[in-house]
């Protein structure tokens, strides 16, 4: 296994890292034990001092940190300046709210002296993705530090600068040793850090089969788990939604990080009376992206995260389009060096296509026509996966109606689903279990133990 950085633009290796040993492991899992046991009793406000101090870096040197994210993994330099400033925000989220979310919390009931306590459980580890490379950690990370916990990372292979980034400024921002870890490890480690009996709960922010494959390690040594996997998110068009502002959502939905999110809106639910104009704005708007250097503010369609991640979505997009799918635009890659895939336009995709309930990460939208309301909330639901997805109506609340019998862990009507640090994110169905961000992502590793008065 190779943990390096390979600037996706153009393909050239930056720097390789060598993985830790077992025995490294064994080390670092001491440390954090050590220090979980003097920070399970530090104050909510020295706590609270580091993240504010955490947030404060991050901001003050946030041009450097968003060139790191670009170079990594090939995201647009606006984007990466954004998920810098996004993680400042749940830092401080978390390090103002932890204290009263965490507060006791008395029972209400009749004859009965009792409250809930909540207790930090131990080390957590944390295994990450590429895609948002420093909010993935953080909104794992700063609640759990906030509550106690300590914490261990393993990031995704390609983004290395990035994992030494982050531990750089947790230490900065005061925590002591073995509160934050990051460790360069292949996938095989993660078994001897589940089974040691310090390590109280694992989080994964990742694909299917990884989800699968720690889920089965937390079942097999009882350890609790958040999974926080794909999705194959559902946009549905309405025919009173207005096309003018429908439009420039969609592009927006589908085409943030390159494609490259769990909740883009990826599968465009359209109702006839409204198809063609949909498909007509919606392909002028894809094909005017201008694909180029992501650390040009100019660009605004950078290359996927590696030339593998590319090959890939080709692969994907081939089968479909062997299989009978109509290109209304791309389809394939352009002749340019680096990572990139040309804006993609398929509709005339069934169910019976192996990518009608596949993830396409990247710049692929799927556009299907059905012929009213009940026949897109079918369509909608027609999935493995349970993540986000969108409804767009004039009307709030036949949105609300229809939001309310799309199967997945949140819906936005009127918008694209996005993340925000005081609202809950997660899935349902193979798209994980468990929440982040919010009041409830502090809840996830944390025992609320009842104590119960005479
Ligand atoms: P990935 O290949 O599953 O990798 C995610 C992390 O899991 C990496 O650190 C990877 O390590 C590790 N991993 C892979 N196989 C593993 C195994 N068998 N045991 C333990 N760890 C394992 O996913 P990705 O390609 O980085 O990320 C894209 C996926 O993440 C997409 O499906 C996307 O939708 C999903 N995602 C979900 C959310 C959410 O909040 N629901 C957010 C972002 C992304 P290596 O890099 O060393 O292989």
């Amino acid at each position: 296994m190779t943990i390096a950085s390979i600037n996706p633009a153009t393909n050239q290796t930056f720097q390789e890292f060598e993985p830790l040993s077992k025995d490294d492991v064994i080390t670092a899992i001491d440390v954090a034990n050590t220090a979980y046991q003097d920070w399970r009793r530090e104050t909510f406000a020295q706590r609270k001092r580091c993240l504010l101090k955490f947030a404060e870096l991050l901001r003050s040197s946030a041009d450097e940190y968003a060139r790191t994210i670009t170079l990594d993994m090939g995201k647009r330099i606006s984007e990466s300046q954004y998920e810098i400033e996004y993680c400042a925000k749940i830092a401080e989220f978390y390090a103002h709210g932890a204290e009263q979310f965490l507060a006791d919390q008395p029972m209400d009931v009749e004859g009965v002296k009792a409250y809930i306590h909540y207790e930090p459980l131990g080390i957590v580890m944390g295994v990450m993705p590429w895609n948002f490379p420093f909010y993935q950690v953080v909104r794992f990370a700063a609640p759990n530090i906030m509550a106690g916990n300590t914490v261990m990372i393993k990031h995704a292979s390609n983004v290395p600068q990035c994992a030494e980034t982050i531990e750089a400024l947790f230490h900065r921002s005061g925590l002591p040793r073995g509160v934050y870890t990051n460790l360069f490890i292949p996938t095989e480690f993660v078994e001897t850090i589940v089974s040691d009996d310090r390590v109280r709960g694992i989080s994964l922010t990742g694909s299917e089969p990884a989800g699968a494959a720690v889920a089965a390690l937390a079942g097999k040594h009882l350890k609790r788990s958040v999974l926080e996997l794909g999705g194959n998110d559902p946009f549905v068009v309405l025919e009173d939604a207005d096309m003018a502002e429908v439009i420039p959502q969609a592009v927006k939905g589908r085409m943030v990080n390159a494609g490259q999110s769990c909740v883009a809106s990826k599968r465009f639910i359209v109702v006839e009376a409204v198809a063609e104009e949909f498909l007509t704005g919606f392909k002028e708007q894809l094909s005017a992206l201008q694909m180029g250097d992501p650390l040009d503010e100019e660009t605004t369609l950078a290359p996927l995260s590696s030339e593998s991640a590319a090959v890939q979505l080709q692969n994907q997009v081939q089968a479909s389009i062997d299989a009978g799918a109509t290109v209304r635009l791309g389809g394939d890659r352009p002749d340019r060096e680096g990572a990139y895939f040309n804006p993609t336009l398929l509709t005339d995709v069934t169910p019976d296509m192996p990518t009608f309930d596949q993830e396409l990460f990247g710049p692929v939208a799927t556009v299907y026509v059905v012929e009213d309301e009940a026949a897109a909330i079918e369509l909608a639901n027609q999935s493995s996966y349970g993540l986000g997805g969108s409804v767009f109506t004039a009307d709030i609340e036949r949105g609300r109606r229809v939001a309310e019998q799309i199967e997945s862990g949140m819906v936005f009507v009127n918008q694209p689903t996005r993340s925000q640090a005081e609202l809950p994110f997660g899935g349902i169905k193979n798209s994980g279990y468990g929440r982040e961000l919010s009041h409830l992502g502090i809840l996830e590793f944390v025992n609320k133990k009842l104590i119960h008065l005479g």
